[in-house]
């Protein structure tokens, strides 16, 4: 069987990031009932270290998940932290804000949800959405939108500075893909409470939220909070790569079960009653 490698390094964003250079069908080769048992064990193994994770609690890990309407987040939410335990693990979805929301400033209602120690937060879309799409229809002045890549990344530091890790993935598919999922969901009875028709406008907004994503990920892909560009037409390999992306970043904050308060040799186990 042939050697199964794979580089996720390629995906990772700097400042001279370009969205073009990415093929959303990539899958590197590899063979995908290999992948399929690479996932299998990942998922596994993701279980161990988060409990790990939670048993020290001293470290958090953020995960930002942005995307197209209809790219998969929700299923590789699903495919991916699906096992793991609800008590230290958090997904939060964050949709157009409420009127209170409104009358903050717009990481008001992110900072809230960062996760604490020992715990996992997954983002379903961001605090990104106020330099996506709201710079997309003009809903604040250029110059804010501009202060907003700095706010970003000071923000994402304090997280980090106070022992979160930060992950940040662009679940990237085509126009073309797009069209064909929304044409599915259509097909599909039971699809049809996924399908938005407000969604077909913001599609005739693609080039321009194209834009958008790549100055946000070159402006903020920053060494305490990267951004990676994953292909994800391929729904395997996308589960493939965003679920070894989580396990080796967990892996690298390499949590510690803490030591016991006591002295294990003081209470033998067949000794207590
Ligand atoms: P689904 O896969 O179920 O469609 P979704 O994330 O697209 O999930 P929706 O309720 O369809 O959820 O859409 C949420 C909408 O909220 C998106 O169009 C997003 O752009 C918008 N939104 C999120 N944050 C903001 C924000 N800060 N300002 C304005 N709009 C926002
Ligand atoms: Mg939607």
């Amino acid at each position: 069987m042939a050697a199964f490698s794979l580089d996720y390094d390629r995906y990772r964003a700097d400042a001279n990031f370009r969205l073009a250079d990415v093929d959303p069908a990539d899958t590197q080769k590899l063979d995908e009932d290999q992948a399929d048992d690479v996932f299998d064990d990942n998922r596994k193994e993701l279980d161990d270290w988060q409990e790990r994770l939670y048993a020290e609690d001293k470290q958090s890990l953020l995960v930002v998940l942005q995307a197209m309407d209809a790219a998969g987040k929700d299923s590789t939410i699903r495919k991916v932290f699906g096992d793991l335990n609800p008590q230290g693990c958090r997904v939060w979805g964050f949709k157009a804000p409420s009127k209170e929301e409104l009358s903050h400033d717009f990481l008001w209602r992110i900072h809230d949800h960062a996760p604490q120690k020992g715990n996992i937060a997954v983002f379903n879309r961001s605090h990104y959405e106020d330099v996506l799409v709201v710079k997309v229809h003009g809903w604040a002045s250029p110059d804010l939108i501009e202060k907003r890549y700095g706010h970003i990344n000071a923000f994402e530091e304090l997280l980090a500075d106070h022992g979160t890790r930060i992950l940040k993935i662009m679940l990237y598919v085509s126009k073309e893909f797009q069209l064909e999922r929304f044409k599915n969901r259509l097909r599909k009875p039971d699809k049809h409470w996924k399908f938005n028709p407000g969604d077909l406008k913001e599609r005739g907004y693609w080039d321009d939220y194209m834009d958008a994503y790549q100055t946000a990920i070159r402006r903020c892909s920053t060494p305490w909070a990267p951004w990676y560009v994953i292909p994800a037409e391929e729904r395997w390999f996308r589960n493939l790569v965003v679920s070894q992306l989580v396990l080796d970043t967990l892996k690298d904050m390499n949590p510690q079960y803490p030591e016991p308060s006591f002295d294990p040799n003081d209470y033998p186990p067949d000794s207590i009653v």
